[in-house]
């Protein structure tokens, strides 16, 4: 047994820090890695928002503690994160035998105490089809979205599963668009029921996404990406989602010491709060990031495109007509580009690639000298539609050459 006099021998062996480790709040290393943190400028209209809402821990089928998605989320420069344990799937049942649902929200909260994160309450409501995985953020007791039961054999994981199933999907899906939830649906092309990867709609989602409680679906899910759910997404009028459904860890899925990054949902909001990300949710204001590839609707994309892209400068060289430009790349992506317009380059295709947080210089040979440069482009891996890439025009104003006006 230990007593007080012990404890304080303890006290005085151990050094602060490992006294700090063993309380329940984020620990991080002195410097952050700033190449690691997913980094997108606020567009003109709003803050730019990087939200990972799909995320477990051993709360339910997930390998980790709580603390660890907060210190992974923050290594990764996320403004928002959600901790969605499946309700009806407990694996761990037998040696986590919590009865309260909201608990891994309330450790990933205690451990985010003090950093600039916010952290979403949030659950997956599980089923097989055809309700299949739909997550519940912004709701305020995961105990209400699930039936109460206590298993005989809490290592029988399956058993208990089954008798969870005992609940409606519908009316767990009620109990959360009761709480005022955002939902939305999880890979919908997901292998267990699909084996070919194609979702189909079913009755159960298009109802919900007709009365307004289903507002979200899940295009980009860790590895996988889907065009059928991205075309879903666009019949259905459902907000675009990325998440990255981590059960492992961040750095053994994604590898971001080697430039990787999970899949996330950027979401475009009026100010840094929960209430503005939910208000944003629902008003279908999301891009997602997926390995190196934008996807939104023609209106987000482009706000993010024209707050991530610009021409710095736009110089003559001499007195000839080779226009010298700087195009600034102020986002995580390296964007493919191809030029659109009737002008050719001197040292470039029109196959550009403009590089993430840099420079990229280019000549364009015009046929007279300009007073205005427009750049007109498609940007390849920015897609607003299955298949569909985004168009941006990029223009400045032509410096006047100094050697002209000294010589005038
Ligand atoms: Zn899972
Ligand atoms: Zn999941």
């Amino acid at each position: 047994m230990r007593t007080l006099s012990s404890l304080s021998v303890l006290a005085a062996l151990l050094p602060l820090a490992q006294l700090c480790s063993a309380h329940d709040q984020a620990v991080l290393p002195a410097e952050l890695d700033p190449a690691r943190r997913i980094s997108f400028p606020d567009t003109a209209h709003y803050q730019t928002l990087v939200l990972d809402p799909h995320t477990h821990s051993s709360f339910s089928d997930g390998h980790v503690w709580p603390r660890i998605r907060i210190e992974e989320a923050l290594r990764d420069g996320l403004d928002a994160i959600a901790i969605t344990e499946h309700l009806e799937w407990q694996p761990h049942l037998a040696d986590i035998p919590h009865t309260d649902r909201n608990r891994a929200y309330q450790v990933a909260r205690e451990a985010a105490v003090e950093q600039a994160l916010m952290v979403i309450p949030g659950s997956e409501i599980t089923r097989s089809t055809e309700a299949g995985h739909i997550n519940a953020l912004f709701i305020t007791d995961a105990n209400q979205l699930l039936q109460q039961y206590q298993p005989e054999d809490p290592t029988d994981a399956m058993a208990y599963y089954r008798a969870m199933h005992a609940m409606p999907a519908q009316a767990a899906v009620d109990a959360a668009a009761a709480q005022g939830a955002f939902l939305f649906w999880n890979h919908p092309w997901w292998s267990d029921d699909f084996p070919d990867s194609i979702p189909v709609l079913t009755d159960f989602h298009r109802d919900n996404a007709r009365s307004g409680k289903l507002k979200g679906i899940e295009i980009a899910n860790g590895d996988y990406y889907s065009e059928q759910a991205f075309q879903m997404a666009l019949d259905l009028d459902l907000t675009l989602i990325g998440a990255s459904d981590i059960h492992e860890l961040i750095d053994w899925d994604y590898r971001p010491h080697e430039g990787g990054h999970r899949p996330v949902t950027l979401v475009l909001a009026e100010e840094d709060t929960p209430a503005a990300l939910q208000q944003a949710l629902v008003e279908g204001r999301t891009l997602v990031w997926f390995k190196n590839t934008l996807m939104a609707r023609e209106l987000e994309m482009g706000e993010l495109l024209q707050a991530s892209l610009s021409i710095t400068s736009a110089n003559y060289s001499g007195e000839s007509q080779l226009l010298d430009l700087v195009i600034r790349n102020r986002s995580d992506v390296d964007f493919q580009v191809e030029y659109a317009g009737d002008y050719s380059f001197s040292r470039n295709t029109d196959l550009l690639l403009l590089k993430q947080h840099a420079d990229t210089r280019i000549t364009v040979k015009t046929p007279q000298r300009l007073q205005r440069i427009e750049l007109p482009l498609r940007v390849l891996n920015a897609l607003v539609g299955p298949k569909e890439s985004a168009r941006i025009s990029l223009s400045r104003q032509v410096a006047t050459a100094l050697k002209e006006i000294t010589n005038d």
